[in-house]
């Protein structure tokens, strides 16, 4: 089963989540955390264990030759204007192109071929029984999701279905998290129970719904501000899977890079009302 964490706002505590569920689900299960935030990665500084793998992601971007007739036709292709034509020079922006190929091959002089641009780092680790995996992006590198996209494969190719895995999802609603979350069986989305908690859920509520996915909701920091985030749930019967309580003990955890819920028994709780639920998918009464 994968599970996609996500959430439209960042700081809702979708890593607190993502690591605390890996963590505690891997002490009787195989699970593999993988942090696809990959612009700011931050799972690890929950997770400790020793380094098993580590290698490069590279992707495909041309490379100008300089043996060219000036056509122009790489210039015309390029939907995104990573290749210009300059007087009688050929500037590649690298960082824009999103290696479509076409511009390398209408090329009628071969004069753009491919090369491997390294645009991050996987890493994989071991923690007792949890695998984890994070990717980091190359810093100056502007597109995440090829490395999602490159990090979601190698995943596919080491694990089989009989593990557990769990995404720990760029935030916010653009590509990268559609590409996070494009082949996840549930997408949990957190949240948390103010305006702007509120205001951005209802965004990746609606991502969701156009992606046909299943999900529930985990409201985070419960007890914070006001009851709009659960009546807009249960209006719209969006189950809600987990309610974790603003407490500073969580906090104070967090901020020292401790896992919660072998501290906290409410957060413990929680966490196995949430397990329990997504055993049954979407079929969940409200909390
Ligand atoms: S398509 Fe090839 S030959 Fe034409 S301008 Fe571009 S690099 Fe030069
Ligand atoms: S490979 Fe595609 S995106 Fe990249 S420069 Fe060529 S046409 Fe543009």
């Amino acid at each position: 089963m994968k599970i996609a964490i996500a959430s439209g706002k960042g700081g809702t505590g979708k890593t607190t989540l993502a690591t605390s569920l890996s963590s505690h689900l891997s002490e009787t299960q195989d699970v593999v955390l993988v942090d696809l935030d990959v612009e700011e990665p931050n799972s690890r500084l929950f997770i400790r264990g020793d380094q098993t793998h580590s290698q490069s992601i590279c992707k495909q971007v041309p490379e100008w030759t300089g043996d060219c007739s000036l056509c122009g036709q790489c210039q015309e292709i390029c939907n995104f204007n990573a290749v210009i034509k300059v007087g009688t020079q050929i500037m590649l922006f690298p960082e824009l192109c999103h290696s479509c190929r076409a511009c390398s091959e209408l090329c009628p002089e071969s004069a753009l071929p491919l090369k491997p641009r390294k645009i991050g780092m996987l890493n994989q680790i071991q923690a007792g029984n949890l695998i984890f995996v994070e990717s980091r992006l190359e810093i100056g590198e502007q597109q995440a999701v090829p490395l999602i996209s490159q990090t979601k494969d190698y995943i596919d190719n080491h694990f089989d279905e009989s593990y557990i895995i769990i995404y720990d999802s760029p935030p916010g609603t653009s590509c990268p998290v559609i590409e996070a979350s494009k082949d996840a069986d549930f997408v949990i989305l957190v949240t948390e129970p103010t305006p702007f908690g509120l205001y951005d859920l209802k965004l990746a509520v609606e991502v969701m719904r156009k992606m046909k996915k299943d999900f529930g909701v985990v409201v985070n920091r419960d007890g914070l501000g006001n009851n709009d985030v659960l009546d807009y749930c249960d209006m719209e019967t969006i189950p809600v899977l987990a309610r974790i309580s603003n407490d500073r003990r969580i906090a104070e955890l967090y901020a020292a890079g401790e896992l919660i819920f072998s501290t906290i028994p409410e957060f413990k709780e929680q966490l196995l009302l949430l397990e329990r639920s997504l055993e049954l998918s979407t079929v969940v009464d409200p909390v």
